[in-house]
């Protein structure tokens, strides 16, 4: 009888620790996007609204299906952004916005966060898919950061698709760029000193990028864009700038979207890894120090994921449209602040 009640106690705390463990919050994978941050209008009609939504939603299902079966978080987090630059609806990739000059010119960066490895592009102009030669900067050169004629010539030495600069075209963007345009001719002075921000309100969305864990514990992070309308010639945004706009290391991987050159000031995805490795902080709580003591009310949206498959997706903007998902199931696709 004695040692039945001994052998009783010690198969229940035997029973007590498994159990323990396996409630643990590790996640087998988890995945966010985003297709960029800003005054999204609540009036969106509800036909556009749904187009946003399907997207986000097919996007999503993109980098599921690549974690679901074991894929890894890069892989994941590249097919994910390619789906979003094939998307006209998003400012990166078919879609992109216009610059000053009325063409088109794309930034994209990628991070492998098990080994700090990174590539990255700006100023493209032919080719269709930036994520994935960002990549191959990553995986097949010696260094992590072409821009313009480099990076073209870079792409020729890759079998990377390749279209006419037109491809990007959108009426939609046109017509925003046009509309930029027509507000600098009501005061050229003041137009040429702030030519990017003046209209910023209607023009901070349309960003794409994706962070990932992978079943083996690895995460990635990948952003895209076509910049900031009416662009000046060369300009380059926080997208490209590993540590601004992109980033992953062994803690968390880290997308932006917003206004770049608060972002890249503030060095700002490195910064949120930063905060949270040296302060012990959580996800959560470093985005949210970003986002309230560097940045501004209307800067900037991040998405993120930690080693543990926690999410977090957060901006100081009225909207960002963004999705997530991870191995419990938990699913979120929204676009405003409180849906
Ligand atoms: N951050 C991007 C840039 O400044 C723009 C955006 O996210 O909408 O190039």
């Amino acid at each position: 009888m004695k040692i039945s009640i001994s052998s009783f106690v010690a198969f229940a705390l035997l029973l007590f620790l498994f159990t323990a463990c396996n409630s643990s919050d590790q996640k087998e994978w988890a995945i966010a996007l985003h297709g960029g941050a800003g005054t999204i209008s609540q009036d969106l009609p509800d036909t556009i609204k749904q187009q946003y939504y399907d997207g986000l939603e097919e996007a999503l299902r993109v980098g599921e299906l690549v974690l679901r079966d074991g894929g890894s978080a890069l892989d994941a987090v590249e097919q994910v952004v390619r789906n979003l630059e094939d998307n006209p609806l998003f400012n990166a990739g078919k879609g992109s916005v216009f610059t000053k000059d009325g063409t088109h010119e794309l930034d994209a960066a990628i991070m492998d966060g098990s080994t700090l490895g990174a590539g990255a592009l700006t100023g493209l102009t032919t080719v269709k898919n930036p994520i994935t030669l960002a990549r191959k900067v990553m995986t097949d050169s010696p260094h992590i950061f072409f821009s313009g004629v480099g990076a073209e010539e870079y792409a020729n030495q890759t079998d990377v698709e390749r279209v006419e600069n037109d491809h990007f075209h959108t009426d939609q963007r046109y017509q925003q760029w046009q509309r930029a345009q027509e507000q600098a001719l009501v005061d050229p002075a003041e137009a040429e000193k702030t030519s990017l921000y003046d209209w910023i309100e209607d023009l901070k969305f349309g960003t794409v990028g994706a962070v990932a864990l992978d079943s083996d514990g690895k995460l990635a992070a990948a952003t895209s864009t076509g910049g900031m309308t009416n662009k000046q010639f060369g300009r380059v945004g926080d997208v490209p700038i590993i540590g601004s706009g992109t980033f992953a290391n062994h803690v968390a991987a880290i997308s932006a979207t917003g206004w770049g050159e608060q972002i890249m000031r503030n060095v700002s995805a490195n910064t949120i890894a930063n905060y949270m490795e040296f302060n012990d902080a959580t996800l959560e709580q470093a985005i949210q120090f970003v986002l309230s003591q560097r940045l501004n009310p209307g800067d900037a949206g991040f998405i993120g994921v930690d080693r543990n498959g926690n999410l977090s997706m957060q901006m100081n903007t009225a909207g960002m449209f963004r999705a997530s998902l991870d191995s419990d199931g938990n699913r979120v696709v929204m676009i405003w602040q409180d849906e």
